[in-house]
């Protein structure tokens, strides 16, 4: 008989000799973590459990560690339930998910807000819901959009990363083409769809100018606000630094980074909600967000609006981002994320290895994540960081690199 399953041995086989698979640690190794292991950076046990300082987590603000936020998720774990036991359609729908979006709405300024299990699933329920026609991209959008169109099945243009003369011309190219093609582009639905901030690059979209173009061509726009969300003015993203919620009409982000939780938002127009509330499947066909973590991100968006905890973080930032342009590094991006460029990969594993071995944890990106020579470290700082913690961090970066040579 014909074989019709699936050689899964040698597919991992493949990855092993290309030198690409990815594997969990072995369990003894996280074991020895202990069970309140870092997320969160600072004085905590990293994988092989030496002490070390953590410059490389998500967890920008560092509130999964702050007590307020803890006693949120507790106290909704205790009165509410651990989860929500069904889809918010059916019975998984509480107060605390009311709270959070309510919240949400005030933060991003718009008409309501609607909270996803996660961020991958709000993107890739988000744009299937839309049917585009198509979908304009930037070239380093996050996995979740790039699946998320994929799975809308629209035509995706990607354009050049951060680039607004390069959307621009894939506008007019497509409008072009369009009539060329006997279709009427005034037919289309089209969705230009970015990150604000890129998690590998550091940078920052020009969300302004993306605005000009969309608005030139009538097409609607969608921010991923994952790695801004909690960070900028009031507790919001870049848009909401720059002003534009009145003119990006689907604000998107996580609740799994600065707002130390997990799951998923998008923020937007009565109709836009409404629409998610029976289009996206990722919402319609699976169980609400667990109360305790919509109460935790609730707790950290109100701590993010209403403590210092925001420019302790951009204090951090800045002291560690000219500490290491003063050695002579080059930090790409204008962001909370630090991309130290060393070039080549056998020198920035090596750099990595010898910050590492001075107690300081930040990983090493190389390709096929980024192109062959612009391996990285990416250095990410915390609000919770301390001054000495950046002092030792900066110490490991400049003992490191005179070793390996790359200063
Ligand atoms: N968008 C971006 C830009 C992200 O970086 C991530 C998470 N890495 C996501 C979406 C997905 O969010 P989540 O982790 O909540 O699924």
């Amino acid at each position: 008989m014909a074989d019709r399953g699936f050689d899964l041995e040698d597919r991992l086989e493949t990855l092993e000799d290309d030198d690409l698979k990815r594997s969990l640690s072995p369990v003894d190794r996280v074991a020895e973590r202990g069970y309140f292991a870092d997320p969160s950076g600072g004085d905590l046990p990293v994988l092989d459990s030496a002490e070390a300082l953590v410059f490389a987590s998500n967890n920008y603000l560092g509130l999964t560690d702050d007590q307020r936020v803890q006693d949120a998720a507790r106290g909704a774990a205790a009165t509410v339930g651990t989860g929500a036991g069904a889809s918010r359609l059916v019975t998984g729908d509480t107060l605390v998910h009311r709270d959070l979006e309510r919240l949400l709405t005030e933060v991003k300024g718009t008409d309501r807000a609607l909270a996803f299990s996660s961020g991958y699933a709000a993107n890739l329920g988000t744009i299937t819901a839309l049917e585009p026609d198509v979908v304009f991209s930037d070239e380093l959008n996050h996995a979740s959009i790039i699946d998320g169109c994929r799975l809308a099945d629209a035509d995706t243009v990607v354009y050049d990363h951060c680039d607004a003369a390069s959307l621009r011309s894939k506008l007019e190219e497509r409008a072009r083409t369009a009539a060329q093609d006997g279709r009427d582009p005034d037919e289309e639905s089209w969705l230009i769809v970015t990150d604000s901030v890129f998690s590998m690059d550091g940078t920052v979209a020009p969300l302004a100018a993306i605005c000009d173009a969309a608005e030139e061509f009538g097409a609607w726009m969608m921010v991923d606000e994952a790695h801004a969300t909690g960070l900028y003015a009031n507790g919001g993203g870049v848009v909401q630094a720059e002003g534009l919620e009145d003119r990006v009409q689907v604000q998107m982000g996580t609740l799994s980074k600065a707002l130390a939780s997990q799951g998923g938002y998008v923020a937007g127009s009565e109709a836009l909600i409404d629409c998610l509330i029976n289009d996206a499947r990722s919402f319609v066909f699976s169980t609400g967000l667990t109360p305790p973590a919509a109460a935790a991100a609730s707790e950290a968006l109100h701590v993010a609006r209403h403590s210092d905890v925001r420019d302790r973080l951009w204090e951090n930032v800045a002291h560690l981002r000219d500490g290491l342009e003063s050695m002579g590094f080059e930090v790409l991006g204008d962001s909370q994320i630090l991309p130290v460029l060393v070039g080549d990969r056998t020198d920035a594993i090596a750099l990595a290895d010898g910050i590492r071995e001075r107690e300081v944890v930040a990983p090493v990106i190389r390709p096929p994540t980024v192109p062959e020579g612009t391996s990285r470290i990416r250095v990410v700082p915390m609000a919770t960081h301390d001054q000495d913690d950046i002092i030792t961090c900066l110490e490991a970066f400049q003992a490191a690199g005179e070793e390996v040579g790359v200063l």
